[in-house]
């Protein structure tokens, strides 16, 4: 017997209508490149994404043409989060921190046939060169009128040119794609995902849990993640699927300026990457008392490990809650996200913080499992192997690139590179990404524990451990570390480091040493770069 229910599409078209007919008067402000808030309503908001969806019908552009956007978190951007896919087209964001080179190769692989950029990466756009696949280029933040050099058009005067009464829904299977996004290539050549309006919707709801990311309508949600990687962890959708106020960084984020919009917006939710909130946690306890920051629930921090120092910290300085969640571009994001379960919430501090410091349990919809060399460990917190995962957003295969197919398994889970315990209430831990653990003379060494344990010393503000080659190990830890300010790079320094690792760890397991840098590479999406790290160091530890 079927069920009797109506088939109903799940589609942005759907968080549109919505938007439009219960939260017209809600707040979107966004900050401008000369440090300003703009502000409009939702209406307003829809109106333009409507805009966009008839020009971009306008130019011709067929269902499932890619248009490309390189903007930074600004209310065009939520317009092209809609608007494109409103048009029946596929909204897809490039990465504005990726090597020039790198984005030709996106925009020519996705078949870019138009682009929307931000007036400030124009000169980016120009390094980029000759794009063969894009007939459209629009030039967001400048007025209708404004003169631009040939072949580049006001986006202004695209939607100026758009009468949003003439939009037609477009007729959408759920399985259409609304969106795409290419790995950063941290681990390849970046691979692109493509989410479907179903994907993005299910992802949304989920998100929006109490148990999830908890998004509800009072909230003001400040992402700092960005919308032109991993959708912004989704955010832009969750957001408006609620009908909370958008609160867009625009190019400002470093600590002062997030903090600002913190209290100016009283911003109640804010996500970023660990990255990120160290430099806010910084700047917080050089300035104690110095930022409102009442309305703020709490800060999602994920993209790399949360240190269980930095969420210490927060908690008992400033009395902030970071809550730690798991994902991947390939994952929509959102997979696992570390709260307190009701048996867990009655363990003693310490071990409460570790449990906030893993990566948490799988979402609803989420199945993982974890398989080690000899199959799938127990979840036991101990055995380790690679994690698994499947779901309604996960991704089941890359854009043409076939010869990536070995990271689904036969059964079809996603093959995530992530080396994990899970412990036996499912709270998922990464020990590594596969390539970047430890394979010292047989046993695996977990760079994370390493690096969380060194950014506990009060000495500390950032530090990376990479595997080096090694005469006798084939490979052994060594710890690259950024001081905090005030603090002397020396041999005593180094000394201490390594009395505050020696009582949590076993002897074959600490580094081999300790060198100071002033700063750490980072990734185009502020990650830990240690491909170069492993680079400038393979040397170190020569006989
Ligand atoms: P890239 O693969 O280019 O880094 P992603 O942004 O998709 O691009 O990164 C996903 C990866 O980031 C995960 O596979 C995992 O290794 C890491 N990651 C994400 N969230 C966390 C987290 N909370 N803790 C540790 N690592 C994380």
């Amino acid at each position: 017997m079927q069920g009797l229910m109506m088939d109903f599409p799940l589609t942005l078209t759907h968080l549109l209508r919505r938007a439009e007919t219960l939260f017209p008067r809600r707040e979107i402000v966004d900050r401008r490149p000369d440090r300003t808030f703009f502000r409009y309503t939702y209406a307003e908001f829809i109106d333009r994404a409507k805009r966009l969806a008839v020009a971009l019908r306008d130019l011709g552009l067929a269902r499932g043409d890619r248009v490309a956007t390189l903007m930074w978190n600004q209310h065009e951007h939520l317009e092209a989060y809609f608007g494109i896919p409103l048009a029946g087209a596929v909204l897809h964001t490039l990465n504005l921190r990726l090597p020039p080179e790198d984005l030709r190769f996106i925009i020519e692989h996705a078949d870019d046939r138009a682009l929307i950029v931000d007036q400030t990466l124009l000169p980016l756009l120009e390094k980029i060169g000759p794009l063969p696949t894009v007939r459209h280029v629009f030039v967001a933040g400048v007025p209708a009128d404004a003169s631009l050099p040939e072949g580049l058009r006001p986006y202004e005067a695209l939607l100026a040119g758009a009468d949003p009464a003439r939009f037609v829904e477009p007729e959408l299977d759920e399985r259409d794609a609304a969106a795409m996004c290419y790995t950063s290539g941290t681990t390849g050549r970046p691979k692109g995902v493509v989410y479907s309006h179903r994907a993005l919707v299910l992802h949304s709801i989920v998100s929006a849990m109490a148990d999830g990311l908890g998004v509800r309508e009072s909230d003001a949600v400040l992402p700092v993640v960005p919308m032109f990687h991993v959708n912004a962890w989704g955010l832009p959708y969750t957001t408006t699927l609620v009908g909370a106020k958008h609160v867009l960084p625009g190019m400002h984020l470093d600590p002062a300026s997030l903090l600002e919009a913190f209290q100016a917006e009283r911003v109640t939710l804010t996500a970023g990457v660990p990255t990120i909130w160290l430099g806010v946690l910084q700047r917080l306890d050089q300035n104690p008392g110095a930022y409102d920051l009442s309305a703020l629930r709490a800060l999602l921090v994920g993209g790399a490990a949360a240190p269980a120092g930095m969420i210490r910290g927060f908690q008992e300085r400033h009395g902030l809650t970071v809550v730690h969640a798991w994902g991947m571009t390939e994952t929509t994001p959102l997979g696992t996200i570390a709260f307190l379960s009701p048996e867990t919430a009655a363990l003693p501090e310490d071990a409460r913080y570790r449990l906030r410091a893993k990566q948490g349990r799988p979402v609803p919809l989420v199945e993982i499992r974890a398989r080690g060399p000899e199959g799938f460990v127990p979840w036991n917190g101990e055995a380790m192997g690679e994690l698994e995962v499947r779901g309604p957003w996960i991704a089941a295969a890359y854009h043409n690139a076939p010869e990536a197919a070995d990271r689904w398994t036969d059964d079809g889970w996603f093959r995530t590179g992530d080396i994990v315990t899970i412990d036996p209430h499912g709270y998922v831990e990464i020990k590594d990404r596969d390539k970047d653990l430890v394979k010292s003379g047989g046993e695996w060494i977990s760079t994370m524990a390493l690096e969380n344990a060194l950014m506990t010393h009060p000495a500390v503000l950032e530090a990376a451990v990479i595997a080096v080659p090694h005469p006798k190990w084939q490979e052994r830890p060594l710890a690259v570390v950024v001081l905090k300010p005030g603090h002397t790079p020396d041999e005593a320094m180094k000394a201490a480091l390594f009395d505050a690792l020696r009582p949590k760890f076993a002897r074959w397991q600490l580094p081999d040493d300790i060198v100071f840098v002033d700063q750490i590479p980072r990734t185009s999406t502020g990650k830990f770069l240690k491909r170069a790290l492993r680079e400038r160091f393979k040397h170190h530890l020569d006989a």
